[in-house]
């Protein structure tokens, strides 16, 4: 049995006759992966939580509470939402949004977390009014902010930097780290303590996975305990959202947090791109996809090995995370669609019933 306290679980609301308590730890579309006392479980939505959810906030996510109908021979199902202590939502333009369409644009992609780890690395993606944008919104979440400058080793003089954010942010705590020699990570076992949860924030690249992976390096234990399980039909997928540490804290790292939509249009500037914005505006078409049109001239600059694949493909992992920012009406359309399908969901089942 696993005791769900450990995961942060405080049991406020009585769990109605017949249902269990759990957290969700991963989920796919409507495929949710949940901790239970009985061991981790498979679990979809129950078929009247259509009917009674509207808004799509209102629809599970990592980290959540829920109550299950518990079923040892197929999927379990979900059947009601806890209330949330925090939660991270995507890129909400309710200024340029009404009515219907602002209800539907909040997507909550964590929730019920303690710390933010707003996560930037110390050599060349380190910008103070991105870092401030990122309190911002980890104030409004709720959560508390904790400013982690990766890389340390890569860094000569960092203490300026460090001072920098001390400065334009008394409150928050600041931490220089390295994951790759430890460096700096004792401090953060405050923060790491069992039952809390801490959600990474940071783009790709700043060093989320390797900081995950040093704090999960004794992780057998827990491992181990889920393959003990009897259930092996039960858990379909080994992937992971929120990861319990062997200190008894969790991270959630899910790629919806490295989308918010935080992210400068002119990021790509900043971030010391300015070679490869240069290099598109050579290309013979202004439209260019630098795929398969001729006289490109970012394909030439690959060939010719003035421009490094890594460089450039780290410069098109940040075109797609700030895609939310760039292309603000696709974004709505988007979710207008999916508020749409919903409303078309709940018809049918309507209908049906
Ligand atoms: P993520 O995309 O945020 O998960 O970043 P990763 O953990 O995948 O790291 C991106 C790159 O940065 C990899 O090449 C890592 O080896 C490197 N990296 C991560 N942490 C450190 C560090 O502390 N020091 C150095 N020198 N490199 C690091
Ligand atoms: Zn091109």
């Amino acid at each position: 049995m696993i005791n769900l306290e450990q995961y942060g679980y405080i049991p406020t609301i009585p769990v109605p006759e017949g249902l269990i308590p759990g957290r969700i730890t991963d989920h796919h579309g409507s495929h949710y992966t949940i901790i239970t006392a009985q061991g981790e479980v498979s679990a979809v939505l129950k078929g009247t939580y259509y009917h009674n959810a509207e808004l799509r906030e209102d629809f599970p996510c990592i980290g959540d509470f829920v109550h299950i109908l518990y079923n040892d021979s197929g999927p379990s199902l979900i059947s009601a939402l806890l209330p949330r202590k925090t939660m991270f939502s995507r890129a909400d333009f309710s200024g340029h949004a009404i009515g219907y369409v602002k209800t539907v644009l909040e997507q909550v992609v964590a929730a019920n977390f303690d710390y933010v780890f707003i996560m930037t690395s110390l050599n060349y993606d380190f910008n103070i009014s991105r870092i401030i944008r990122y309190i911002t919104q980890a104030h409004q979440s709720r959560g508390q902010p904790v400013v982690i400058l990766t890389k340390a080793d890569l860094a000569d003089d960092y203490g300026s930097l460090v001072r920098s954010v001390e400065k334009a942010a008394p409150d928050v705590p600041v931490h220089a780290v390295s994951a790759h020699t430890g460096y700096g990570l004792d401090a953060l076992s405050k923060y790491f303590q069992p039952g809390k949860t801490i959600v990474f924030l940071g783009m790709s690249g700043v060093g989320k996975s390797s900081l995950l992976n040093v704090l999960m390096e004794q992780e057998v234990m827990t491992v181990k305990a889920i393959r003990d399980d009897d259930s092996r039909g039960r858990h379909t997928t080994t992937h992971r959202q929120l990861f319990m540490l062997p200190s008894g804290a969790m991270v959630i790292d899910t790629p919806g947090m490295r989308e918010l939509g935080l992210f400068d249009v002119d990021y790509g500037l900043s971030a010391g791109f300015a070679d490869i914005e240069e290099l598109t505006t050579q290309c013979r078409f202004s439209d260019c996809r630098h795929q398969t049109e001729p006289k490109c001239a970012i394909r030439a600059a690959l060939n010719d090995g003035s421009l490094s694949y890594e460089h450039w493909e780290r410069y098109q992992a940040m075109k797609r995370e700030s895609k939310f920012v760039d292309d603000k009406s696709g974004y709505l359309r988007e979710k207008r669609d999916f508020g749409k399908s919903i409303a078309v969901w709940n018809k049918q089942r309507k209908k049906k019933a």
